[in-house]
């Protein structure tokens, strides 16, 4: 987790590194997200400068200094144990496949780079003495909660079509609206969104999710037809726009997605191998426990966390249906947590049994496991052992079964 930093002496630190830069002659600003965010009393973790200077300047004016995306003419500079991006002033020429710019042009003025942002509110800027620096209404819009585009909303989603999510996102984190033009041009614009790059949308969406007020921004994805673009995640979009509190991160609103669709993701959705699993699982228990309890058999089976993370699935399905507490109950009094923490384990068979079948060793200890967290059976070497010998005897199992 991050660590929350004194927003006064982030600032105070990124004053120096702005003035530090006007002794070398270039001009420099803070902007973006930590001002919005700083004007609206937000936490802040990142503060971005922007500035006259080419990339290969910064890096020869501070001791301490990362080309982190020199393609985007970027450079983190490290100042006194804190980290600044600093972007150098551009303009960006025509866009390709709606996301990407064919060129990346510099510039030597603020205006100009203020203009390539995309919302209002977005692109505020301001000097190391603290005077905003605003070309386009951006405060206006920060004091009324209004989303807007700068220039024509439909042109700048037909540049790049990922910043109608990033509306979505950032309408999630401060609860504004999305302005009528800018909402109208989503809407006409929406199906751009098929030709952006998965784990971009991804991105967006675990955004989208994070926010205090996605309950709100769910009604306007809907309003504004965003389900047929992600028609997967519609009854998702629709369960959250009526339940205010939900904590779900992105893998379970997609466990729960799948859940309500009854029928495994599409492969397109750009998850790693272990998320997918995550997903699965997760559809596949809450499937279980939404008319039915947890208990000592599931909670080992799927882990302590994977029932807790999929009882806040079946919260948001159904407030009443809310275990916690019966899962929490279970995981204490857990006798074993793993295979290994068996008294008498399947190698203890395999040596004192005269069985070598794994197969049916495997069948015995599941057995046992069974038995011993549901309290049927002490974890000591001797109860499991004789239980053993007995499930053998009566079940009359040979090597060669
Ligand atoms: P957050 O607090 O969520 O990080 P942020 O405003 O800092 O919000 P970033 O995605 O970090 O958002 O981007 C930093 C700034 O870069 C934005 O405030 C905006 O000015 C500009 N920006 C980022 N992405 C785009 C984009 N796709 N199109 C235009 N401007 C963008
Ligand atoms: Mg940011």
């Amino acid at each position: 987790m991050k660590k929350v930093i004194d927003v006064d002496r982030l600032f105070e630190l990124g004053s120096e590194v702005i003035r530090i830069l006007a002794e070398h002659d270039h001009e420099a600003y803070f902007v973006g997200g930590s001002i919005r965010d700083a004007l609206l009393g937000m936490e802040i973790k990142d503060i971005d400068i922007t500035t006259s200077a080419l990339p290969d300047e910064v890096m020869r004016i501070f001791p301490m200094t990362k080309p982190t995306g020199i393609k985007y003419q970027s450079v983190t500079v490290s100042w006194k144990n804190h980290r600044f991006e600093i972007t150098s002033f551009r303009m960006e020429g025509k866009y390709e496949n709606h996301r990407h710019p064919t060129e990346v042009r510099h510039t030597t003025h603020l205006k100009d780079d203020l203009l390539r942002r995309d919302f209002t509110i977005n692109a505020l800027a301001m000097d190391a003495a603290g005077t905003i620096i605003d070309y386009h209404e951006g405060l206006s819009d920060l004091r009324q909660g209004i989303i807007r585009s700068i220039g024509d909303p439909n042109e700048r989603f037909e540049e790049d079509a990922l910043r109608m999510l990033r509306a979505f996102r950032f309408q999630s984190k401060l609860g504004f609206t999305i302005e009528a033009k800018t909402a109208e041009a989503v809407r006409d614009s929406r199906k751009l969104l098929l030709k952006i790059a998965n784990e971009r949308i991804l991105n967006e969406w675990a955004k989208i999710l994070e926010g205090a007020h996605c309950q709100m921004t769910f009604q306007t994805m809907i309003d504004l037809q965003m389900t047929d673009v992600f028609p997967e995640l519609a009854r998702g979009m629709e369960i959250l726009r009526l339940q205010g509190n939900h904590n779900l991160n992105i893998i379970q609103f997609f466990a729960l997605c799948q859940y309500l669709n009854q029928e495994p993701l599409a492969g397109s959705w750009r998850f790693s191998k272990k998320e997918r699993y995550t997903i699965d699982r997760l559809a596949e228990l809450v499937e279980v426990t939404q008319n039915d309890l947890f208990d000592a058999l599931i909670v080992f089976g799927y882990g302590t966390a994977f029932s807790l993370m999929a009882n806040q699935i079946n919260v948001v399905l159904n407030k009443d249906n809310d275990q916690r507490q019966r899962i929490e109950d279970i995981d204490c009094h857990m006798p074993i947590r793993r295979t290994c923490d068996l008294a008498f384990k399947g190698q203890d068979i395999l040596d004192t049994m005269g069985l070598k079948d794994v197969r049916i060793i495997g069948m015995i200890i599941d057995e046992v496991i069974k038995q011993v967290i549901t309290g049927e059976l002490n974890n000591t070497y001797s109860d499991i052992r004789t239980f053993v010998e007995g499930y053998i005897l009566s079940h009359g199992m040979k090597d060669d079964q």
